[in-house]
């Protein structure tokens, strides 16, 4: 096996230095095309110019995110070959769907496919080997923006514990010890999850409100991305029965120990 990464040009706020595209090759020349990213001539080229005279049998998306999918469909047209994903999205058409469980061969390649719901409920990762294409259910250098924290808490604990020796992240540099870092991301969430709920009974009975308490130290230019994490930890108090929602407001309920003692 044989990974390249091309770095397409729309750094920002979202996407670090960019996203990565990553050509993987079964080692006889065979290639997958994984997260092409924008439709981008520039960028387009760069991916050809990696994968040469090498022939490409697929291209897949781990999610349909802008910056990661609209490229994929013509791409693949192009090149006469699918475009392989989860599932249908506003930048993505699959050819080929794939759910969890499932691979797919590049050459004879395998790569397997483990549905990780969380940053958005289309995300899939991608195993070859002891290596894990993680588009951004785990990123380089950062947290990600989570949707849905239940089923990310999940699709991380999913991962533990597999055997994994290096990620390659959809944004910023690849990284080993994936294990380290699966924990160093459950450890991230459990904090923010407690200092959320601390902000909410201090008081803070509003999204905006609890965003700019908790995410006080974090650049205002990622407070929507913030916002979107924050009602995703507000699902997941709600549901552990430590907040209730009064219209849009969010009320602390005590825990548990904290309830008067009974009289008898
Ligand atoms: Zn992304």
């Amino acid at each position: 096996m044989k990974i390249d990464r091309v770095l397409a040009n729309n750094p920002g706020p979202y996407t670090g230095p960019g996203t990565n595209t990553w050509v993987v090759d079964d080692g006889s020349g065979a290639v997958g095309i994984i997260d092409p990213g924008p439709v981008e001539t520039k960028h387009v080229n760069a991916i050809m110019d990696v994968v040469g005279k090498r022939k490409v049998d697929a291209v897949l998306v781990t999610h349909t995110h802008i910056d990661h999918a609209p490229l994929a469909n013509p791409m693949a047209r192009d090149l006469g070959v699918p475009a392989v994903g989860y599932a249908p999205g506003p930048h993505f058409q699959p050819d080929i769907r794939l759910l969890d469980g499932a691979s797919f061969d590049v050459g004879t390649l395998r790569l397997e496919v483990v549905h990780t719901p969380g940053h958005a409920d289309d995300h899939l990762c991608f195993r070859a080997g002891n290596a894990l294409f993680t588009g951004d259910h785990i990123m380089g250098g950062s947290s990600v923006m989570v949707e849905k924290m239940g089923p990310y808490l999940k699709s991380l604990e999913r991962l533990r514990g597999r055997g994994l020796e290096r990620l390659h992240p959809g944004h910023g540099e690849e990284m080993d010890s994936p294990d380290n870092v699966i924990d160093w991301y459950l450890e991230h969430r459990r904090q923010r999850h407690e200092e959320i709920y601390r902000a909410i009974s201090a008081g803070n009975d509003r999204v905006s409100d609890v965003v700019e308490v908790v995410y006080a130290d974090v650049d205002r230019s990622l407070h929507p991305l913030a916002a979107t994490s924050v009602e995703a930890h507000v699902t997941l108090l709600k549901d552990e029965g430590r907040i209730a929602l009064e219209g849009d407001r969010l009320i602390a309920l005590p825990a548990p120990h904290e309830e008067a003692p009974s009289d008898i």
